[in-house]
C-alpha cells in the first residue's frame, strides 16, 4: 500500500503503521510483544475503559486500531477505533473533532455506519498518565469493498448497481445533514453480512486539523481537495465517481504511484472509459462516473442523489 493509499491526517504523511506492517511493539512498554498473532495494543479479552471487552483487531488504517469489543454495559457488539495521539494533544483539533462527531451522531440511515460515541482511557502503566482517545461506533459484521474488489474483481452490472445506489443514498443522507465524508474510498464501505452497503468514518478526515482541507485519502481525492482550495459535496461526489469506477470495472480510475503523478492524471483528465474495460457496460454508467470526475466541481453531478438517478433504472 502506499502512501496516496492511506488516510492521512492533515500535517504530514499517512499517520499510524500501514495496514500491512506489523505494529511495533517496541519502547512503549503497554505493547505487547509476545507471540506471532498480531493482537494490536489490546489482546482478546482485555476491558477496555472499564466497559469493553474486546474480541479482537478488526484491521488497522491510516488512524489507528480498530477492534470489536463488547459493551459490557448494554451487552452488545461495538467496534472501537483508536485515534491518533496527536489529536488528543491538539485542543484545536479536538474542538474540531468533536463537533465532528456530534454531527456524525445525527446521521442515521441504513447505509452508514453509525457513530455511538468518544471516550478517553487512561494508558495502562503510562508515566506521566497517557490518555488515548476512542471512537465507537456500531460493528459490522462483513467485508470492505476494497478487499472485496481484491478479492474478487469488478462486481456484477446488477450487484454494482444495488451497491452503488445504496451507497449514494448512504452519502446523500450525510450531506443532508450538513457531513461532507473527505475520506470515501472503497476501504470506507462495507458490506454487511445482509450484503448492505455501509458507509464508514464519516468527517473522521478532518480530525487533522481546522484550518487544513486536505485530510483524507490522496488516491481519492478531487483535485480541489488536494491542492487545498475547497472540500465540498462536489469533493465527495468526485470520489465516488471514482469508487464507481472500481465497482464497476474492478480497477482504480487513477492509476498513479505518486502525488505528482496523480496531480498530473487530473490535469490531463487522462481517465480510461470504464467501457475499455468492461465490454457491454451501460453507456449510462459510463457517462455518470466521467461527470463526477471532471476536475471542475461545478461540472460534476450536483449531488450524490443525482447520480444515483442518472444510473438506469433511477
Ligand atoms: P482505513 O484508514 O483504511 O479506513 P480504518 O482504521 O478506518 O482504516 O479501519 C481499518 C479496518 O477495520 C477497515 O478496513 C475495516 O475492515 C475494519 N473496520 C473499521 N471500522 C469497522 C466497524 N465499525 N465494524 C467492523 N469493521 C470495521
Ligand atoms: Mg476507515
Amino acid at each position: 500500500m502506499s502512501d496516496i493509499d492511506q488516510t492521512r491526517l492533515a500535517d504530514g504523511p499517512p499517520a499510524g503503521p500501514g495496514s500491512h506492517t506489523s505494529v511495533s511493539t517496541t519502547g512503549s512498554g503497554w505493547l505487547s510483544s509476545s507471540g506471532s498473532i498480531d493482537h494490536g495494543r489490546f489482546e482478546p479479552g482485555a476491558v477496555v475503559d472499564g466497559r469493553y471487552r474486546i474480541i479482537g483487531l478488526l484491521g488497522r488504517g491510516g488512524m489507528g486500531e480498530v477492534y470489536r469489543a463488547d459493551d459490557l454495559r448494554l451487552g452488545q457488539a461495538v467496534a472501537i477505533k483508536l485515534l491518533p495521539d496527536a489529536l488528543s494533544a491538539d485542543p484545536q483539533r479536538l474542538v474540531q473533532f468533536h463537533n465532528e462527531v456530534r454531527t456524525a451522531r445525527q446521521v442515521s440511515h441504513p447505509n452508514v455506519c453509525r457513530v455511538y460515541d468518544i471516550g478517553d482511557l487512561l494508558v495502562d502503566g503510562s508515566t506521566p498518565p497517557r490518555h488515548q482517545l476512542y471512537l465507537t461506533m456500531e460493528y459490522v459484521d462483513g467485508e470492505d469493498l476494497s478487499s472485496l474488489l481484491r478479492r474478487i474483481g469488478r462486481l456484477p452490472e446488477d450487484k454494482a448497481l444495488e451497491i452503488a445506489r445504496q451507497i449514494c443514498a448512504g452519502l446523500g443522507a450525510a450531506h443532508a445533514k450538513g457531513v461532507i465524508h473527505r475520506d470515501l474510498k472503497p476501504a470506507n464501505i462495507m458490506l454487511d453480512s445482509a450484503g448492505q452497503a455501509r458507509l464508514m468514518d464519516f468527517g473522521l478526515a478532518t480530525v487533522g486539523a481546522v484550518s487544513e482541507i486536505r485530510a483524507g485519502t490522496p488516491a481519492y481525492m478531487a483535485p480541489e481537495q488536494l491542492s487545498g482550495t475547497a472540500v465540498t459535496v462536489q469533493s465527495d461526489v468526485f470520489a465516488l465517481g471514482l469508487v464507481l469506477y472500481e465497482l464497476f470495472t474492478g480497477r482504480r480510475g487513477f492509476q498513479a504511484k505518486t502525488l505528482g503523478e496523480l496531480v498530473e492524471l487530473h490535469q490531463t483528465g487522462a481517465v480510461l472509459p470504464p467501457s475499455a474495460l468492461v465490454s457491454g457496460l451501460n453507456p449510462a454508467i459510463e457517462r455518470v462516473i466521467l461527470r463526477c470526475l471532471r476536475s471542475d466541481p461545478a461540472d460534476r453531478p450536483a449531488s450524490a442523489l443525482a447520480v444515483s438517478a442518472a444510473l438506469p433504472g433511477g
